[in-house]
């Protein structure tokens, strides 16, 4: 059985519809499949209808911002109730600040002599309530200021880069609350990506789960095959369960597709150990 527990549609910063993710995850071979957009759970209704139609077993999910420790850390959610009020309240707080933090990324790439990006990326957004560096990233890859999205992310849109605007999103406790709140599971995206020092990440892993996080990612495009090791044992060493997932936004963007993406270590409890029996 494939499972995939991390995936964008272009209700956030993806670039295929819902539907069509559904569509290109199966035919990469997926049996179990979530959508997980950031601070936005709109495609999930369509995204399980394609599921269905597909044969696809389907997951709700849903990624939440969260500020801790002055870093950004991406919560996913799993099995959400995506018309649950509180998390639909919790998201939209969450989204607010988007658009004037977008504003304020043109604006500084105006001032370091690129103009015109807040329009620019507006045509790479299909939900104007969700802009993302991403859209922005798209659009100087085709203006030809940089030969890829990874390349603008290192010159322009990280800390100390001149697109680079701080920006305070929920908080851990919020995120969990309303995953949990919504019936779901709440997992740390991608741990092998903050920058944390040894100390900062276990004080991060023992905050979530004395908060109610229950998994975090071992197997995400996002790790090397090296940190597929690594989280696999502070998993085991923090009981935590272990999910999977390309981190899907784009074809051929992928750093890692579908097909590609190695099944979770040995000896892990995979999150959805208990969801089909
Ligand atoms: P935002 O939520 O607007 O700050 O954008 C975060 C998104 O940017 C992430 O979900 C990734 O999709 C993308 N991203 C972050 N860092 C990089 C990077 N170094 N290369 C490519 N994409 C990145
Ligand atoms: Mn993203
Ligand atoms: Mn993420
Ligand atoms: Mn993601």
């Amino acid at each position: 059985m494939k499972v995939d527990l991390h995936c964008h549609s272009n209700v956030s910063d993806g670039v295929l519809a819902p539907a069509a993710v559904a569509a290109y995850a199966r035919k990469s071979g997926v049996d179990v499949w979530a959508l997980t957009d950031h601070d936005e759970v709109g495609g999930i209704k369509p995204a399980r209808a394609a599921a269905r139609e597909l044969g696809m077993r389907f997951v709700a999910g849903v990624e939440i911002s969260v500020t801790w420790a002055n870093e950004t850390v991406h919560i996913v959610g799993l099995q959400v109730d995506e018309d649950n009020a509180g998390l639909l309240a919790g998201l939209a707080d969450t989204r607010n600040g988007r658009q004037a933090r977008a504003r304020e990324i043109a604006a500084q790439l105006a001032t370091a002599g690129i103009p015109g990006a807040y329009e620019g990326a507006l045509n790479y957004v299909a939900n104007p309530d969700l802009m993302s560096r991403t859209h922005f990233a798209r659009y100087l890859v085709e203006i030809g200021v940089c030969g890829a999205t990874s390349e603008v992310f290192r010159k322009y849109l990280t800390e100390g880069k001149p697109g680079y605007v701080p920006h305070r999103w929920a908080t851990l406790g919020q995120a969990v609350g309303w995953i949990r709140g919504a019936g779901g599971i709440p997992v740390i995206a991608h741990p092998g990506r903050y920058k944390f020092s040894d100390t900062a990440e276990g004080a991060l892993f023992d905050e979530f789960r004395q908060l109610g996080g229950a998994a975090i990612e071992v197997v995400t495009g996002s790790h090397t095959p090296d940190q597929y090791g690594t989280y696999a044992e502070v998993a085991r060493r923090y009981g935590f369960l272990a999910s999977r997932g390309t981190d899907f936004h784009a074809p051929g963007e992928a750093r890692v597709e579908f097909a590609e993406l190695p099944p979770l270590p040995a000896g892990v409890t995979p999150v959805w150990h208990d969801w089909f029996s």
